[in-house]
């Protein structure tokens, strides 16, 4: 088995190890014999996003947000639509999450115009949430699924009726601080806040993903479980230690 993966912006858009996101896929995928090919999807590029089975999209800051959005905007925003319409499983961090929204307005500098994927929007704050995370996943993903990682953002997003959130906010900001929603989900397209990276320590949140997509691509796909014990002595000490975020 296939799955070829468009990661958006590598470079630029690699804030806090994002891109770790995309090598758990690729070493999850290998151990099972699935070969996960990873194209890097730069400014300029004009991808067929129909050819693939995933996408990434990592975080970064408003000075990396600014040199890829009118790209996004331009050449992509309507191939990408398109796929995630289509069922094209996305993960988007922070940065990205934003910019897959209907605008990020940063406190400095004009607002940045984004694709419209998420029923949401954000506006930057004065205090920036930083610390550790946990959050408790919507069922659909799992009803004992909760997520953990770090976060840093100025950004305080509210979501419309159009989109779910990722889950619910037990320890940390999450998307605005004050409703207790963490990250968006909208058809197989998850955005969330938490860097880390995500994927490495929670990986049952990287085989969600990658059933999703086996499941468009070749219909019903078990995955064989893997020893994941290293990643739950990790998950379990970063639990025992989240205390509550300090803002600066
Ligand atoms: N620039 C955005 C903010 O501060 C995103 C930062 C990030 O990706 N961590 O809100």
């Amino acid at each position: 088995m296939e799955l070829r993966l468009a990661y958006f912006y590598p470079t630029l858009m690699n804030l806090y190890g994002d891109r770790g996101n995309v090598q758990v896929l690729s070493q999850r995928c290998r151990w099972r014999g699935i070969d996960l090919v990873v194209d890097e999807i730069g400014i300029g590029d004009r991808p067929n996003l129909s050819a693939y089975d995933l996408a990434f999209f990592g975080g970064g800051q408003d000075k990396e947000q600014y040199k890829i959005g009118a790209d996004l905007v331009q050449t992509k925003a309507v191939n990408l639509r398109a796929s995630i319409e289509d069922g094209l499983v996305m993960l988007a961090i922070c940065g990205g999450l934003q910019l897959l929204g209907e605008y990020y307005r940063p406190l400095q500098g004009p607002p940045l115009q984004g694709i419209s994927v998420f029923d949401l929007r954000t506006e930057g704050g004065h205090v920036r949430a930083i610390g550790n995370v946990i959050v408790q996943a919507e069922p659909e993903l799992g009803t004992k699924l909760q997520l953990i990682g770090f976060e840093n953002h100025s950004g305080r997003t509210y979501l419309g009726p159009g989109c779910r959130p990722l889950g619910r906010v037990v320890k940390g900001f999450g998307n605005n601080g004050k409703d207790g929603s963490e990250g968006a989900r909208y058809r197989n397209c998850i955005g969330t806040y938490l860097h880390g990276p995500l994927l490495p320590k929670n990986p049952e949140l990287a085989d969600y993903l990658l059933r999703l997509a086996l499941q468009r691509k070749y219909g019903r796909v078990d995955l064989a479980p893997l020893d994941d014990q290293l990643e739950k002595e990790t998950r379990e000490y970063v639990m025992s230690r989240v205390r509550r975020p300090h803002f600066l």
